[in-house]
Formats: structure tokens, sequence, C-alpha cells
């Protein structure tokens, strides 16, 4: 991989990094500003394993540039070699690719720096802050940390 990718990419490659294709299989808006793409994962899935609030490096054309973005999964589905990804959108490389996004299209991934280690001792009570982006990453902190009670202050749009 990596070609095409740039300097970010070669400096993945050296780091291990992994990549797949990903191709879109259905999209639909959430609201005006929230855009919710599934996808097939190309494999990585099940080569990667998942773990709460797994997030990708996803590749984008930028007038023949790489414009390189970070998203999150969304139930992500190892079995069925599945996920989805929730776009907060505004101007962006990003965000005009999943305005535009329809069943077949393609988009590329590297999985490098992704993790998450479960809090020990267990929390208590959450405490977290969000806006749209991170929607999804805290949908997922939210579904790993159990039966805490959780205090979030969400920033976002009303509609
Ligand atoms: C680990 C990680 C996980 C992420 N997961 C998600 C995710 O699941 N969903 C998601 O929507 N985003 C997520 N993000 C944020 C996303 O990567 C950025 O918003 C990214 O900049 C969008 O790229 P773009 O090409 O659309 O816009 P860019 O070309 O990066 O920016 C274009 C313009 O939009 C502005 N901008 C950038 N982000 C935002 C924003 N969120 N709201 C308003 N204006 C913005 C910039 O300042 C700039 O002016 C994540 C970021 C990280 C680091």
């Amino acid at each position: 991989m990596a070609q095409g990718h740039g300097w970010e990419g070669a400096v993945l490659k050296l780091l291990r990094a992994k990549d797949f294709t990903f191709t879109v299989t259905g999209a639909e808006d959430v609201t005006a500003a929230y855009r919710r793409v599934r996808l097939t994962d190309g494999g990585m899935l099940a080569a990667t394993g998942v773990h709460p609030t797994m997030w990708v490096r996803l590749w984008f054309d930028n007038a023949g540039r790489p414009h390189q973005r970070a998203y999150t999964l969304v139930d992500p589905d190892p079995a069925a070699g599945t996920f989805g990804l929730e776009f907060a959108l505004h101007e962006g490389v990003a965000s005009d690719w999943a305005r535009g996004a329809k069943p077949g299209d393609t988009v590329e991934a590297t999985v490098h720096g992704t993790g998450f280690t479960d809090p020990d001792p267990a929390p208590s009570h959450v405490f977290a802050v969000a806006d749209a982006a991170s929607l999804p990453a805290l949908n997922s902190l939210l579904g790993a940390v159990g039966g805490a009670p959780a205090t979030v202050w969400f920033e976002g749009e009303r509609d």
C-alpha cells in the first residue's frame, strides 16, 4: 500500500500499519448535518480484531493529493465484516465524500494508533465531553463501561 498516500502513507508503512479497502453498502442522512454510511470491511475486523472506540485512517482524494482523516467505527460486526461510519458534516473533503457516498463506492483505510484499555478499577461514574464528531466514540465508550452512571457534556446542533 502506501502507494499514492504520500509521506504519511510511507511513515505508516514503516510502522507496519495495515491497509484495507472498504466498500459502501448504503448511506442515509440522519439530520442535515449528520450522515451515516454503512460499509464492508475488506477483511479488516478479522485481521485486526475490534475494541471500543476503534478508529481508522481513511484516505480521500483531494484533487489528486492524499487527504487522511480519522473516523470511528460504529457497530462493528467481525462475523459479518461490516461496520458503520457517522460523519458530522461541515466544509471538508471527508465530509464531501460522505455527502456523495453511495453503494459500490470504495475508500482506502489504514489501521494504526487505535487502542483501548479497560479502566481498572471500573469507574463508578463516567464524565464525558463530546461534540458531533466524537459522538460515535462517545456511544462506543458508554457501551464499554457497562452500567456506570454517566454525565455527558455534549455540544451539537439541535436539528
Ligand atoms: C480518533 C478520531 C476519530 C474521529 N472520528 C470521527 C467520526 O467518527 N465522525 C466524524 O464526523 N469525525 C470524526 N473525527 C473528526 C474528523 O477526523 C475531522 O472532523 C476531520 O477534520 C474531517 O475531515 P474533512 O476533510 O471533512 O475536513 P478538513 O479538511 O479536515 O477541515 C475542513 C474545515 O472544516 C473544519 N472542521 C474540521 N472538523 C470539523 C468538525 N468536526 N466540525 C466543524 N468543523 C470542522 C476545519 O477546521 C476546516 O476549517 C475523528 C477524529 C479523530 C482524531
